[in-house]
């Protein structure tokens, strides 16, 4: 007896190779005897052809929070999927980036979640924090990668990457 897979999510993403908004993700959940219920990611890129799959348990889409040591260049291609509720933690760099309320989710590489990071904290970014940054982008210093989701939805894909429950705490 086999069950259809249901969808789950869909989204239009940037492409981590081609950089263009082709990128057709969807997300099915399906149920498979013994297994239980899995997350099968499908996601192809019209324009250059670029695909992700993956599979995961269902239980998974609960709040967590992703760490992910960069130690070398190798470690800035490793993909990243940021969900809408992602929020970016790198410790070491003082950065924070909260999720925007309209934002997307992006796939992207470690190297890419610094470009955009650059690119939101620029405008008050010191000397002093722009070269720690570069030389991050550079694989000149290691530092760890971390994203805090509600949603549970973000990945790392990378054996390395670690994963917590999110335990929420309020501050004011
Ligand atoms: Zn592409």
């Amino acid at each position: 007896m086999s069950q259809e897979p249901k969808l789950l999510f869909e989204e239009t993403l940037t492409c981590p190779v081609c950089k263009k908004n082709t990128l057709h993700a969807r997300d099915y959940l399906y149920e498979v005897p013994i297994a239980g219920m899995l997350i099968l990611s499908n996601w192809v890129c019209e324009n250059c052809g670029y695909r992700f799959r993956d599979v995961k348990p269902y239980e998974t889409n609960k709040p967590k929070l992703i760490k992910y040591k960069v130690e070398n260049k190798d470690d800035l291609k490793t993909i990243v999927y940021r969900s809408p509720f992602g929020k970016i933690i790198i410790p070491e760099l003082e950065l924070e980036i909260e999720p925007a309320s309209a934002s997307q989710g992006y796939i992207t590489t470690v190297e890419g979640i610094l470009e955009i990071v650059l690119d939101q904290i620029e405008s008050y970014c010191d000397d002093n924090c722009m070269n720690m940054i570069n030389n991050a982008m550079d694989g000149k210093i290691s530092f760890t990668l971390m994203i805090e989701d509600e949603s549970g939805l973000s990945f790392i894909k990378s054996d390395k990457a670690k994963i917590e429950e999110l335990v929420i705490k309020y501050s004011h």
